[in-house]
């Protein structure tokens, strides 16, 4: 099999997908030029609003057991990614506690079952008593007398990370088109508003803003709270069992923590609502009596960007790949995509794919 390098490569869109992708393709020696419309330290990507979990375990309650493959793959590529980018300080694996107030507990028996159907007999999970929870998070088990610990997810700090690629990228020679909006895509073309490039590949990394391309794609809006709790200390995740969303708790440096997330069919990207605030802040006061007297220092939404089947999708054609669909699992999924798509361009064929669906094109048409 002739295995292709030095190549050209385009990529349109520098939010987690198109970072990590243009990363690994020029550590496999490919030349990458990245445009994105916003500056390469911040700007509108979803990435920069996500909490960085990386939870497999916990979205097998709702998503298909293809995230949680791919999760498991994202998730054993993390810590070789984030040794390389020198930031093993923005990633943590220690695990989440899922919990339930009394009046949801029947949820948290249908989570465990539903993790017991799907994955059965996997060490690490685990049901944990009062004692037990007490013994690992001693400010959760005022509230709560049970949790199941899912011992191997993880978090990372996306922003953090976001910046090191950039950083990576920048000093591996790649042309980074910054404040550079995509008007146009073809197969090896890219154009913006006054000029026209051609490579040997381009890759359309656009999230949402793909939409006039990818005619399914939606937008699903989150919002999620950043709060400051000296009062509080719980250092794994918390998963809380909610009637209306997955709520989450993922902790910070310097006793922050994200409160997250809402998850609501539209792709506005206004500010938080008042009510969307009332609930996440009423169920963060509950886990925790402490969190009353936190401040909150930001709240962000942004919109996850999702095909109707909530799955992602790699699509290739001559000339051009794209990218998209990542949903609500974008920093877990994007080392296994990256992977999936280097293999492609190296090979030009998707018959070693573990995940052969992923391009499955039909889906989308
Ligand atoms: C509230 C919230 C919480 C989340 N939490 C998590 C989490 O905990 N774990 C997890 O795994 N995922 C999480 N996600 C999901 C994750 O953020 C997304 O799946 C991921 O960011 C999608 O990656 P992407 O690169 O495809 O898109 P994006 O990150 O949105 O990046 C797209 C990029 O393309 C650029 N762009 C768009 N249009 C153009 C154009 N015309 N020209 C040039 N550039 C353009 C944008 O500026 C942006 O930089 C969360 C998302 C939200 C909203």
């Amino acid at each position: 099999m002739v295995t292709q390098t030095g190549l050209q490569i385009g990529i349109a869109g520098a939010g987690i997908m198109g970072r990590l992708l243009a990363w690994q393709l020029q550590r496999a020696g490919h030349q990458v030029s990245l445009f994105d419309k916003d500056p390469a330290d911040f700007g509108g990507a979803a990435a920069y609003t996500a909490a960085g979990m990386l939870a497999p375990y916990s979205e097998l309650e709702s998503a298909e057991s293809l995230i949680y493959q791919l999760g498991q793959r994202g998730l054993s590529l993390w810590p070789e990614l984030v040794a390389s980018l020198d930031a093993e300080d923005c990633f943590f694996q220690r695990g989440s506690l899922v919990v339930a107030h009394q009046q949801d507990q029947a949820d948290l028996q249908r989570f465990n079952l539903t993790l017991q159907r799907k994955i059965p007999d996997d060490s690490s999970v685990r049901l944990l008593n009062q004692t037990a929870l007490a013994d690992c998070e001693p400010d959760l088990a005022t509230q709560f007398q049970q949790a199941t610990q899912l011992a191997d997810e993880g978090w990372l700090y996306p922003r953090e990370i976001m910046r090191k690629l950039a950083e990576q990228l920048m000093a591996g020679g790649a042309n980074w088109y910054a404040n550079t909006a995509i008007e146009k895509i073809g197969p090896q073309q890219l154009h913006t508003v006054d000029q026209q490039f051609h490579f040997d590949l381009v890759i359309d990394c656009r999230g949402l803003g793909a939409k006039q391309d990818i005619e399914k794609l939606r937008g699903v809006r989150g919002e999620l709270l950043w709060v400051h709790a000296p009062e509080v200390t719980i250092s794994r995740m918390v998963r809380l069992m909610h009637p209306r969303y997955r709520l989450y708790l993922v902790p910070q440096k310097d006793q922050q923590y994200i409160l997250g997330a809402t998850q609501i069919e539209s792709d506005d990207n206004s500010a938080i609502s008042v009510r969307s605030a009332l609930e996440l802040l009423s169920a963060l006061y509950a886990i925790h009596p402490g969190f009353a007297e936190a401040r909150i220092t930001e709240t962000k939404t942004n919109c996850r960007p999702a095909l109707m089947d909530n799955l992602p999708l790699i699509s290739t054609a001559d000339g051009l790949i794209r990218v998209n669909g990542l949903f609500r699992h974008g920093w877990l999924l994007a080392p296994a995509l990256a992977e999936e798509v280097l293999r492609y361009v190296q090979t030009q064929t998707i018959a070693e794919s573990q995940f052969p669906s992923i391009y499955n094109e039909g889906r989308v048409s």
